[in-house]
């Protein structure tokens, strides 16, 4: 053990002495400063002094999660104006903090995009809606309307992010809205609606429906034939078919397959054979010599089916072929030829 004279030990005690109170004088320091003082966040918005904050963490917390996720659901995403600078610092206690404030700054600042959804016909917007729903039921409904149309258009959904935008005040209103131009340029429907035989289509929907016919591929039925006669205007009236000129007994083969719906004798038409392709397209075959099938058959694409004549109102050998839609006679020349 040390031995320490009777100096040593005095001046040991008043070190001691002078620490302890050094340390009591600090503590009482920081005790009233703290009373008096608090450390803030002085705080910078884009270079200018906007004032204090309380808790630059819970602040910048705030902040990120507005950025990511908006106030509102539809909000896609926010783009911050705002560059913001902190400096610590110890201010009087009764000055006060802005946190609020400077949060509210921050969001005056941003640019909110939010997500809607765009309805397109054929590529143009028709308006926006708010949900993927909501678009997703006008398509669907859409599509559901014209679904037998020939002349179909395209609905698409576009997803956009817009700052300021209009939504469709009402979805079902929209939908027909939508609807009813497409409905106008379907002038298919009125041969739907009226399949007088008499009528006859534009040539725009001629087209159109050779154009749209996926399934059937009509085929000239006979061989070694002049055209003898076309479809269109004769003194004699409107001729709702074609005429092919071939010897008596040239067989005369189905142009599609189908089922026959008509094998008699029909006034003018004479011997007729008729057979249906599907829901809207059948064809004739008119002043036939023999009949070789029977209402119900099922035929082939090229079966026989009869022999060229002249019966009924003809003046000489020929085969007499309709195409029809939905009842109404189109030129067989536009679909006999599309091969
Ligand atoms: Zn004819």
């Amino acid at each position: 053990m040390l031995k320490m004279s009777g100096k040593t030990r005095l001046v040991a005690r008043l070190l001691s002495k002078l620490f302890m109170s050094l340390a009591i004088g600090s503590i009482t320091i920081l005790s009233l400063m703290f009373i008096k003082y608090k450390f803030v966040y002085a705080v910078e918005v884009n270079n200018e002094d906007v004032g204090y904050v309380a808790s630059k963490l819970a602040l910048e917390k705030r902040i990120d999660d507005y950025l990511v996720n908006g106030e509102s659901d539809n909000v896609g995403y926010v783009i911050s104006n705002s560059r913001l600078k902190y400096e610590l610092m110890l201010v009087e206690k009764n000055i006060e903090t802005k946190d609020e404030e400077v949060f509210a700054m921050v969001k005056e600042n941003s640019d909110v995009y939010y997500k809607v959804y765009a309805v397109l016909v054929d590529g143009k917007e028709k308006g926006l809606v708010g949900s993927l729903e909501e678009a997703q039921h006008i398509l669907d409904s859409v599509n559901e309307k014209q679904a037998d149309y020939i002349n179909k258009s395209t609905v698409e959904l576009e997803e956009k992010y817009l700052q300021e935008y209009e939504l469709l005040a009402d979805v079902e209103i929209a939908i027909n809205e939508i609807y009813e131009p497409i409905k106008k340029a379907n002038t298919v429907v009125e041969i739907k609606t009226t399949p007088a035989a008499s009528k006859t289509v534009s040539d725009d929907v001629l087209y159109a429906l050779r154009d749209n016919l996926t399934s059937l591929n009509f085929n000239v039925p006979v061989t070694n034939y002049i055209v003898s006669s076309r479809f269109g205007w004769r003194s004699s009236g409107y001729h709702y078919g074609l005429d092919l000129a071939a010897p008596t007994g040239t067989e005369i083969r189905a142009a599609e397959s189908g089922v026959v719906t008509y094998a008699d004798w029909l006034g003018a038409y004479g011997y007729l054979i008729r057979i249906k392709h599907n829901d809207e397209y059948e064809t004739y075959y008119g002043h036939c010599s023999k009949i070789l099938v029977n209402v119900g058959d099922t035929v082939e694409k090229g079966d026989l089916i009869g022999k060229v004549g002249s019966t009924g109102r003809s003046s000489g050998p020929h085969v007499h072929v309709e195409v029809r839609y939905q009842g109404t006679p189109l030129n067989p020349e536009v679909f006999l030829y599309n091969n």
